[in-house]
């Protein structure tokens, strides 16, 4: 399978260390032969995301913080400037305030549901209309959401609510975009220990819970993730779009706790 990804290019962002799921993906691209560029939020995390992107021979990086129109606008001018055009993006991106990732629901503040909205899953119709523009032979768009957009999982609160705007901001941009065969897809993720997800109340409860209960009764890893990245993101998935792909061990398809599961 070597060489998938050869003569394609596309932008990684939200990677933020070894641990990321934007790290997963871009492994498996780059072991593919795509050419990558990288966003990053921040000085900071610009000191961990540069040697990673050399490690995969990249040196196109790019600061852009989500929440900022203009700095979204300048981030794709730069990608123009050197890419006019590119096959891929990966939006790997959430963000809320802890506080709020535990107790009630209904405790959610305005602005922490606005500012969750606005990062976790506006900018994503952001990246997508602005990737768009330099997609004009095609291209494929990812993002990454989460079980709890669709059923209720402890804690996960205001960014279950995010993610179910962002399950269906995948469904009518997969519409929108779908005549220029721009595809667009989202992987759906079990829980993995990430910067992100360690603000998420009890996370060790939630990964247990996981491992105990899902079919292949086991946690996902990074590497599951980019192993789904790259399957949608090449031509191997060239009919699917408007996609939620589960990357959760089976976890989703699990209705009842299963008794003694080892006997069944
Ligand atoms: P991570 O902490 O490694 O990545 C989150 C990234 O979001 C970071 O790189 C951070 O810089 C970026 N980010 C936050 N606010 C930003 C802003 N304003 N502008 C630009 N970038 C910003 O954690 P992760 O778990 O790899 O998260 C990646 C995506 O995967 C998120 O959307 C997350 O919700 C989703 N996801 C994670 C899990 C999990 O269990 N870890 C499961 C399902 C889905």
């Amino acid at each position: 399978m070597n060489g998938l990804m050869q003569g394609k290019r596309g932008v990684i962002m939200g990677l933020a260390n070894d641990r990321s799921l934007a790290w997963g993906i871009a492994k498996q691209l780059a072991a593919q032969g795509a050419e990558l560029a990288f966003t990053y939020q921040g000085e900071a995390l610009e000191r961990r995301v540069r040697p990673l992107a050399t490690e995969l021979g990249a040196d196109f990086l790019i600061e852009c913080d989500v929440s900022d129109m203009g700095a979204l606008d300048a981030a794709f001018d730069t990608i123009a400037a050197r890419w006019p055009t590119i096959d891929f993006v990966v939006h790997a991106i959430g963000f809320s305030d802890k506080n709020e990732l535990r107790g009630r629901y209904y405790d959610t503040s305005l602005d922490n549901f606005l500012m969750t909205m606005n990062i976790s899953v506006y900018s994503f119709t952001a990246v997508a209309k602005r990737a768009r523009a330099l997609m004009p032979n095609g291209g494929s768009v990812l993002t990454l959401t989460y079980y709890g957009s669709e059923k209720v999982v402890p804690h996960y609160n205001v960014m279950g609510v995010a993610k179910a705007a962002l399950d269906m901001s995948v469904k009518y941009l997969a519409m929108d975009m779908g005549p220029e065969n721009i595809r667009v897809n989202a992987i759906s993720a079990g829980p993995i220990k990430t910067l992100a997800a360690s603000g998420i109340g009890d996370l060790r409860y939630i990964l247990k819970w996981n491992e105990l209960n899902s079919p292949l009764r086991r946690n996902v890893t990074i590497d599951d993730v980019g192993g789904a990245g790259l399957y949608l993101l090449s031509d191997l998935s060239s009919g699917v779009t408007g996609e939620i792909h589960h990357v959760d061990a089976g976890y989703n398809v699990i209705g009842m706790k299963a008794e003694d599961a080892p006997d069944i």
